[in-house]
């Protein structure tokens, strides 16, 4: 008990900022770096013990995730795009060519909207308990206007239908030692860092603040990307809202929205020429990239929940050690159904892949365990090598 009480007081927000990016500290290793930063005498403890590594994991091999959601990037749409013009959208195109993706993945049930889906992503939650399956319980939050407002939830934990604490990716891969960060071009985003905030997150020796890296706002990308290359954080979640605002702003599968979603593709462009040339990142990190929705044809809505084109989405995982061109059902058979056109609800089998598969998968690409209270992909069983 010592020992953590004297950690508490020698981890300052700055010192936990300083903590490697590289793997899990055990508490005694993360008392041997704060030691070193007050360039006292330290040696490194005799007790480390990391995670548990899934199997299929390399130890050590990956350093970075970067899970990405664009902002109503619906799948038909980019379907579409890619056989019209493939030169246009090359880096998708390079996330299927060497990654494993699928086109047929899933939204929430029963939202397809901005700040519902992103918390599925985060806390491995369906927005509501499936009237089927009650032990699945849903993370309920389905406010989508802005945040913080009167007329919000105070915070995710408001909602929680147990009345406790919702955790989320960022309190695994943080309170396991690996540094986080969320970038977000939509201000609503800041329920995020309110909810994993020194406020509210839940308290650890490695502190409350679950993330430790942010920048919310708009022309996200530049200072994302800048932020993301200072900072090297190991889990990183990383929103693009240019499709979306194209989308209500002009109509779905419009010009403007096709514009968005190339102007995206050169924003992975930058990403994946960091991860081809700068050694901090080559060979070591992974990306996943999915959507929060699509949109409806010549609208400018995607509310409703039982429209195709508004809840099927891309889900795609590229970088060491994933599967080449694979199609993520078919390298799934056993755990994963490929709905074709339907929209299945919540069960323990039959599952199609889903946005909320990201966060979870995220933690086992890092060689960590599921979030606490989650059920999408819980078991960590999507299987992407
Ligand atoms: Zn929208």
């Amino acid at each position: 008990m010592e020992i953590f009480l004297s950690l508490r007081r020698l981890l300052s927000p700055t010192t936990e900022k300083r903590q490697s990016a590289h793997g899990p500290l055990s508490v005694t290793r993360a008392l041997a770096v704060t030691l070193l930063a007050l360039s006292l005498q330290a040696c490194h403890a005799q007790t480390d013990a990391p995670p548990t590594l899934p199997a299929t994991v390399v130890p050590g091999k990956v350093a970075h995730v970067i899970q990405i959601s664009v902002d109503a990037l619906g799948a038909k749409y980019l379907g579409k795009f890619l056989k019209e013009s493939p030169q246009d959208f090359d880096s998708f195109g390079r996330l299927i060519k060497e990654g494993a993706t699928t086109l047929n993945a899933r939204t929430d049930y029963t939202y397809t909207i901005t700040l519902p889906n992103h918390t599925c992503m985060v806390t491995g939650r369906p927005v509501k308990t499936p009237a089927d399956w009650p032990e699945c319980q849903g993370h309920f939050w389905e406010w989508n206007g802005d945040f913080p407002s009167d007329q919000a939830p105070t915070s995710l934990h408001a909602v929680n239908p147990a009345g406790g604490y919702t955790a989320s990716s960022f309190d695994v891969a943080h309170d396991n030692g690996f540094s986080t960060a969320l970038y977000s071009g939509k201000a609503k985003f800041k329920v995020f860092t309110y909810s994993y905030g020194p406020e509210l997150g839940s308290d650890n020796v490695r502190g409350r603040n679950k993330i430790d890296f942010s920048i919310i706002g708009s022309g996200i990308h530049d200072k994302a990307f800048a932020d993301i290359k200072a900072n090297k954080p190991a889990y990183t979640f990383l929103h693009y809202p240019d499709p979306d605002a194209a989308g209500h702003a002009a109509g779905y599968l419009g010009p403007e929205y096709r514009g968005a979603v190339k102007a995206v593709n050169g924003y992975l462009k930058d990403l994946l020429t960091m991860v081809d040339t700068d050694p901090e990142w080559k060979g070591r990190t992974i990306i996943i990239l999915s959507a929060d929705h699509g949109g409806l044809p010549g609208t400018k809505n995607h509310g409703d929940a039982d429209q195709p084109y508004n809840y099927t989405i891309p889900f795609m995982v590229w970088g060491v050690g994933i599967a080449k061109g694979a199609d993520l059902y078919k390298i799934n058979p056993t755990t994963r159904t490929d709905p074709g056109e339907a929209r299945p609800v919540y069960a323990e089998t039959g599952q199609p892949i889903r946005n909320g598969d990201g966060g979870n998968l995220a933690l086992k690409l890092l060689g960590l365990p599921a979030i606490p209270g989650s059920h999408i992909n819980s078991k960590q069983d999507l299987s992407v090598e």
